[in-house]
């Protein structure tokens, strides 16, 4: 008896295209999957087998939208698709592009004025335009949740998403605490789901899965003030990956 295959599309608006890379980068393990799923559409695998009208039961998206080509291929995508996924932190939260909306108004417009193609000024996550059904964060996204997410999938079931901060995977794993060292770390407010992977390499959390609902942002940053690190690296790092949180919108410009 043939098995009904699930049909799948990944998709990129403005972005490095990492996470789909990362993704193609499991290679055989990957391949398993593919007795249960069909890849209709990928630039990276220059796939465009099937006319554009089919119906996609998975889309994974990957990037931010920044223009209007990447808002009205967002709505192509969405009309198409029964299960949306934003595919890494470019696509949840705007990411990396997103460092762009904390730059001061007036560079935000010059970009504007020289830019080629029609662009935002600012960058946004799928989520402020589409329904999103699911996200897997991360730059790039982390292969080993892809495969859970995938396996789960086809069994079925949609997998919950972490709610604890990374800091919960750093004590599972032994690591000792940066801030501890000195260090500034987003650990605390930040998405888990990465095994901690950054200071677990004796390297600083910059929140790529972004920050947790409950996040008490002015606790830490009056700790990272404590430990002497100045307005500007800490508005810096607070927006690596994410929007400055309202709390903490003392630290946008000036000084301590
Ligand atoms: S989340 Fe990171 S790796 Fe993925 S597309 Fe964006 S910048 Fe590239
Ligand atoms: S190193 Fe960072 S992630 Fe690990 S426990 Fe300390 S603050 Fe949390
Ligand atoms: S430790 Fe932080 S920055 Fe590093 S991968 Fe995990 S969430 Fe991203």
């Amino acid at each position: 008896m043939s098995v009904k295959k699930v049909k799948v599309g990944f998709f990129s608006l403005t972005c490095c295209e990492g996470c789909e890379f990362a993704v193609f980068d499991l290679e055989e393990k990957l391949l398993k999957a593919f007795d249960y799923l069909e890849i209709v559409e990928s630039r990276v695998l220059m796939e465009k087998i099937k006319p554009e009208a089919v119906r996609l039961d998975i889309s994974f998206v990957e990037g931010s939208v920044i223009s209007k080509h990447d808002l009205d291929k967002l709505h192509y995508i969405r009309k198409k698709t029964d299960f949306l996924v934003a595919l890494g932190a470019c696509a949840a939260i705007a990411g990396i592009n997103g460092i762009r909306n904390a730059l001061p108004e007036g560079v935000q417009e010059r970009m504007k004025q020289k830019a080629i193609i029609p662009v935002k000024e600012k960058a946004f996550s799928l989520s402020a335009f589409v329904k999103v059904d699911y996200i897997l964060n991360g730059c790039s996204v982390n292969e080993l949740e892809f495969l859970d997410f995938l396996n789960r999938v086809l069994h079925g079931v949609i997998p919950r998403l972490e709610e604890v901060p990374v800091c919960f995977e750093c004590k599972l794993n032994g690591n000792a605490c940066l801030l501890l060292k000195g260090i500034p770390c987003l650990g605390p407010v930040t998405y888990a789901g990465c095994d901690a992977l950054c200071p677990g390499q004796n390297a600083q959390c910059i929140g790529c899965r972004g920050f947790t609902k409950d996040a008490n942002f002015k606790s830490l940053d009056n700790l990272l003030k404590e430990m002497g690190i100045g307005k500007k690296e800490r508005f810096n790092l607070f927006t690596y990956f994410n929007p400055l949180p309202k709390e903490l919108r003392d630290l946008r410009g000036g000084s301590e």
